[in-house]
């Protein structure tokens, strides 16, 4: 892939110990979650999931076009709260705590907290949210999170449609809607069926859900419901160029979209993905057994997204022309290549036979697509090797 001009210069600016480092392109990120906005119909909400990405400075530049933050955790909702203050929260997630729950009540009432919806994931949940309603004296927004049969299969990372810790059947929702008391006022239905999914595959979903959820809610007496829609819009890490087909998801949602009703969605991966820039030097290049390894600085332990992922994590190679040593610079031309990082195991894996022009030990390596689902899922304590730089342009 093709690294931004500025990228560049900034990896060529820093000291040799400056890298490992992440590069956040605030001004890219600026420009694509103005893209989005813009792409999507006036009356759907883009909320952003925040798990894929909770920099602060990420979440700010993405307060100036996203209409909420997604969270997921008391420790998300916190933040989140802090980062952007009195932007309207989705407070979804499996396994929500009382203190939790309890938490969320009290940042929605606070003077300046926006609103909230509580995503119910089951009905002891829904329960639990009913218990510290009445304690906080508060009535608080529900949408109910479910799991319809015959979802998309093809998506990477399925989480609806199937035997799932997510989300409710029919059974489930029936005994959620049989145990509303007047704290609790069911607005809705939420479903986040599957992350990596094509514009065609999260309409039809959308479609799917919709229509169940029209007629549920009619059923159980909800005026005016709101649809989320979830998140999950695909990356293709292997055409680090093409980007998911917005305006034709957004054409999509308009043909969905019925007045007197709220859709909205939640992306994460797709929001953030292409700001980030994982920038680091190759320490030292050899040939194991007929194959060319790189050896980088740092590894998986600051972007695991290609182990989690088991992807390669397409890269450009800023070449070095100082070689201070009075040995010979190993390194390849014209070969596949593996890049590796620091840590004693084999899955320390960021690509694997890759085709490079040359790589040679002292060059730079910017990985991209490293905004979303990157550090903040990376096991940062493994083997001790100090945390990267983060520097954020401009
Ligand atoms: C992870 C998640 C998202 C975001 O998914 P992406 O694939 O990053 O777009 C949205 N909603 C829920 C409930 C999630 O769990």
């Amino acid at each position: 892939m093709i690294a931004p001009e500025r990228v560049v210069e900034l990896a060529r600016k820093l000291e040799p110990d400056g890298v490992p480092a992440y590069v956040y392109d605030l001004t890219a990120l600026d420009a694509h979650a103005a893209a989005i906005r813009a792409a999507l119909p006036r009356g759907v909400q883009f909320y952003y999931a925040v798990k894929a990405n909770p920099d602060t400075a990420v979440l700010r530049t993405l307060a100036r076009h996203a209409d909420g933050f997604e969270v997921s955790s008391g420790g998300e909702l916190a933040h989140t709260a802090a980062a952007a203050p009195g932007r309207p929260l989705a407070f979804g997630g499996p396994g929500k705590t009382p203190a939790e729950l309890a938490a969320a009540l009290e940042l929605a009432a606070a003077p300046g907290g926006g609103t909230t919806r509580f995503h119910v994931e089951s009905p002891h949940e829904l329960a639990l949210l009913d218990q510290a309603a009445r304690a906080a004296g508060r009535r608080v927004d529900v949408l109910l999170r479910v799991n319809l049969p015959g979802q998309d299969e093809q998506a990477a990372l399925v989480m609806g449609g199937k035997p799932s810790p997510f989300g409710m059947d029919c059974e489930l929702l029936r005994r959620c809607a049989g145990s509303l008391t007047p704290a609790v006022r069911l607005r809705g239905l939420h479903a986040h069926l599957a992350s990596g999914v094509g514009a065609d595959g999260l309409l039809a979903a959308a479609g799917r859900l919709v229509s169940f959820g029209r007629q549920w809610c009619a059923g159980h007496g909800v005026t005016e419901p709101e649809f989320n829609l979830g998140g999950g819009m695909a990356v293709d890490y292997t055409r680090p160029d093409g980007v998911f087909d917005w305006p034709g998801y957004g054409r999509g949602l308009a043909g969905l979209a019925r007045p007197g009703e709220t859709l909205r969605i939640e992306p994460g991966r797709a929001v953030t993905a292409y700001c980030g820039w994982y920038l680091t030097r190759v320490l030292d290049v050899k040939h194991s057994h007929g194959e060319a390894f790189a050896v980088v600085a740092g590894g998986t332990h600051h972007l695991r997204t290609p182990a989690a992922k088991g992807h390669d994590q397409p890269f450009a190679v800023v070449a070095v022309d100082d070689w201070a040593p009075p040995w010979p610079r190993p390194g390849v031309r014209d070969e596949a290549v593996t890049i590796a990082g620091q840590l004693c195991t084999p899955k320390d894996v960021l690509a694997r036979r890759i085709r490079v022009g040359r790589l040679r030990a002292g060059d730079l390596v910017a990985f991209g697509l490293a905004g979303a689902y990157a550090w903040n899922i990376s096991h940062h304590g493994f083997l001790m090797h100090p945390p990267p730089a983060f520097h954020y342009l401009p």
